[in-house]
């Protein structure tokens, strides 16, 4: 745990990603693990002060709550450099100055991702040296394996850590734990008592200002193509005999493989829609299409889902239904599963009005198992009761987690090649069936729980 002398150098140090969540992370990271050093070196083209960088550093740390000593002793190793990342003598002189222990995290728009890796090919870069990458890998599936093949130009993949922070969210690989730790829950985890499994990140947030990015990126790529058909990885995979990050990701790329748009039909499988004006709590909030920096060409929804069938023995015939939406009325971050009704109730009790399920709820966590049971009254009549359990508070941010594991050359909870290489194979033909205006673009109002019949 202890990495006496890596460096970070982060490409793009003056963008939103790392003044918002990566300094953030890295502080809750060393605040957890007090024995850790790293330097950060902050590169990109935007002329920053050596003083407000470190500025920038000691109030992303500060909002941890380290000790100020020890912000001090960091903030007086990290360093700024103008570079454009693309000019490759810049960039030489840069990596020449970041010793032989390096990390490399692409901070910067994927474009300018793609053409760094190809000159990295070109100058080398110190053995050892991983490289981090932001989402999204790729544009499409060609793309990806584009990028993958560059990036094993320059290091081999044990070094090249494509980054998804869900992954870094203590609710999603508790999914795994409860799954595998539970002799109550282990057996019954296959089609034979599952009977349908929804995974929801709904948010009440709408644009915050973020059209730029947004409008671009869009609900099922940057929700559902990476990061609940991941959640799903981890959810439907093969049991693992150890956490070991070789492991793990083969069985979720296992899982991955088998995955198809429900009756491999990307019309049937899809819903899009997009938020017209309303209200949520004391907001108001205006047409999605109204909001400065949106392009209406785009079509750009605001709410996907997009059901997947498994074609192995474990999934056969269960639909997952991955959904997510903005300014919807409520919250709701969850994994639900519904279990097939018993083979028999005896004659007698008025059986309860819904399935047993098992809720596991990524923000805030919690896990709550609805059953069939006699609460008050009748004894022969069965309602549904929940069973809850609070998870504790996580003990670092999500980039926290992500960043310890890179620092320590742990790849777990990072997203392999050929993983990210299905994410998009099993997207596309669901773009293609969009693109081609095959599946309507619905409406809802802000603030409602989505469009009527969904
Ligand atoms: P920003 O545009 O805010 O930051 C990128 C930075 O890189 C800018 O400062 C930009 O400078 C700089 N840059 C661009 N080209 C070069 C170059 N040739 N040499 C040096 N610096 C350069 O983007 P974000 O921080 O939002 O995103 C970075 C990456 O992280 C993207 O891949 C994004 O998809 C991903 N990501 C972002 C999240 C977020 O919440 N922001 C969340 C998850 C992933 P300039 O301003 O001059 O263009």
């Amino acid at each position: 745990m202890t990495d006496s002398s890596t460096t970070l150098l982060i490409l793009g140090a003056s963008g939103d990603l790392t003044r918002r969540l990566l300094l953030p992370g890295l502080g809750t990271l060393l605040r957890e693990e007090p024995g850790r050093r790293v330097r950060v070196v902050g590169a990109d083209r935007n002329e920053l002060a050596p003083d407000a960088w470190r500025q920038r550093v000691c109030d992303a740390l500060g909002e941890a709550d380290l000790d100020r000593e020890r912000v001090e002793r960091l903030v007086s190793d990290t360093s700024y450099v103008r570079a454009d990342a693309l000019d490759r003598e810049q960039m030489r002189e840069l990596l020449g100055t970041c010793g032989e222990r390096l990390v490399i995290y692409f901070a910067l728009p994927p474009a300018v991702t793609v053409q760094v890796c190809a000159l990295l090919e070109d100058i080398g870069v110190p053995r050892g040296t991983r490289l981090a990458l932001e989402k999204p890998f790729g544009s499409d599936l060609a793309t990806a394996q584009e990028l993958n093949a560059q990036l094993l130009r320059v290091v081999p993949e044990t070094d090249i850590f494509r980054i998804d922070h869900f992954l870094g969210v203590n609710t999603i690989l508790n999914i795994v734990g409860i799954r595998f730790a539970n002799r109550v829950l282990q057996p019954i985890w296959s089609h034979e008592h599952i009977e349908r499994v929804e995974i929801t990140y709904d948010e009440t947030l709408a644009l915050e200002g973020r059209a730029g990015y947004y409008d671009k990126a869009a609900l099922l790529l940057d929700m559902i193509q990476s990061h609940l058909l991941e959640i799903l990885a981890f959810f439907a995979m093969e049991a693992p005999a150890t956490m070991d990050a070789e492991e793990v990701r083969s069985l979720k790329a296992q899982a991955l493989r088998a995955t198809q748009p429900w009756q491999r039909d990307p019309v049937i499988a899809s819903r899009r829609a997009r938020y017209t004006g309303g209200r949520i709590g004391e907001r108001d909030v205006p047409d999605y299409v109204a909001e400065e920096g949106v392009d209406p060409e785009r079509e750009t929804e605001t709410l996907a889902q997009l059901t997947v069938q498994l074609e192995n023995a474990r999934w056969a015939g269960v639909p997952f239904v991955l959904r997510s939406g903005k300014a919807i009325g409520k919250d709701n971050k969850q994994v639900e599963v519904f279990f097939r009704e018993p083979p028999h109730i005896p004659d007698g009790f008025r059986p309860p009005s819904g399935p047993d399920r098992l809720i596991l709820q990524i923000k805030p966590g919690a896990v709550a198992l609805d059953l069939s049971m006699n609460a008050e009254g009748d004894p022969f009549e069965l309602e549904q009761k929940e069973l809850v359990a609070t998870l504790g508070q996580p003990r670092m941010l999500p980039y926290g987690e992500v960043l310890g594991a890179i620092l320590d050359g742990d790849p777990l909870m990072t997203i392999r090649g050929d993983e990210a290489e299905e994410l998009w194979r099993i997207v596309e033909p669901v773009l293609a069936a969009w693109r081609q205006g095959k599946v309507p673009m619905d409406e809802y109002a802000a603030g409602s729980a989505g469009p009527a019949g969904w």
